[in-house]
């Protein structure tokens, strides 16, 4: 009998990887009116550096055992209360600085100031912008009441809160909230897992965990003996993580817990 659903949020629930495109279509938008250059190229410049540079830092091993991306590091200000986020809060103001200026170097352009200017309209533009995905209200209101719902994200807990607070309807919907950088391991971290199971004192057979990461969401479901489903909306290929169930849709979700609950 499945009684609690945990959703994992970017790119399940919140559109994350659109708002982060359209937040550097609107910045590089900037400096190809300053200086005629292809907006495009530069936001591929700028997120190649920017992978390269944040991969450099000490906090690396953090950043991805919790789960926060390079383009998360390009906006968050990682007001967090843990000791290591205060590292990553020091790091970021040059990080972005230096991602933004390395990609108009690449571009021939030698402007460290506009890189400045860049890499602070950057944060703004992606707060401008949340995405939630269409079937997301509509899916999280039908299942409400009928089941708990958690969710399990990976992250810094300022940064996942400030995207919960600029899309503030989803918050209502879930009996509890769980932040990778709160726990202090992120997905596939089965521990992440138990930890939610013990929020809602239920056993692993209890949950299904829905998701669009295999690697994470689904992994780490399968290491912790929960059922996943894959959130496959823009048709990925599969690689070598099996989920027990993959949807195109959310609401796709009725047929697989009314399967479940029948037995
Ligand atoms: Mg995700």
């Amino acid at each position: 009998m499945i009684k609690a659903i945990f959703f994992d949020l970017d790119d399940t629930l919140l559109w994350d990887q659109k708002s982060i495109k359209e937040a550097f279509i609107a910045t590089c938008r900037i400096a190809e009116e300053r200086y005629g250059i292809d907006a495009e190229e530069l936001e591929s410049a700028v997120r190649e550096a920017a992978k390269k540079l944040y991969s450099t830092y000490d906090t690396y091993p953090f950043t991805q055992m919790i789960g926060i991306n390079p383009f998360e590091g390009l906006w968050g200000t990682f007001l967090d209360e843990i000791k290591e986020f205060k590292k990553l809060k020091e790091i970021v103001p040059a990080y972005r600085k230096d991602a933004w200026t390395a990609g108009l170097k690449k571009m021939g352009i030698d402007d460290a100031d506009f890189g400045h200017e860049l890499a602070e309209r950057f944060p703004e533009q992606r707060r401008k912008l949340p995405f939630v995905y269409e079937d997301t209200f509509e899916t999280l209101e039908s299942l409400k009441g009928m089941y708990q719902l958690l969710l399990l994200t990976n992250g810094s807990p300022h940064l996942q809160n400030t995207k919960l607070e600029i899309s503030p309807e989803l918050v209502p919907y879930f009996d509890q909230i769980v932040i990778s950088g709160d726990y202090g391991r992120g997905k596939p971290d089965p521990g992440i897992f138990e930890y939610a199971l013990s929020k809602l004192s239920l056993a692993k057979e209890e949950a299904i965990m829905v998701g669009d990461n295999l690697m994470t969401d689904i992994l780490g479901a399968n290491r912790a003996g929960i059922k996943s489903v894959w959130i496959n909306r823009h048709n990925k290929q599969r690689n070598e993580v099996i989920p027990a169930y993959e949807i195109q849709h959310l609401a796709d979700l009725h047929t697989i817990l009314e399967e479940l609950n029948q037995n």
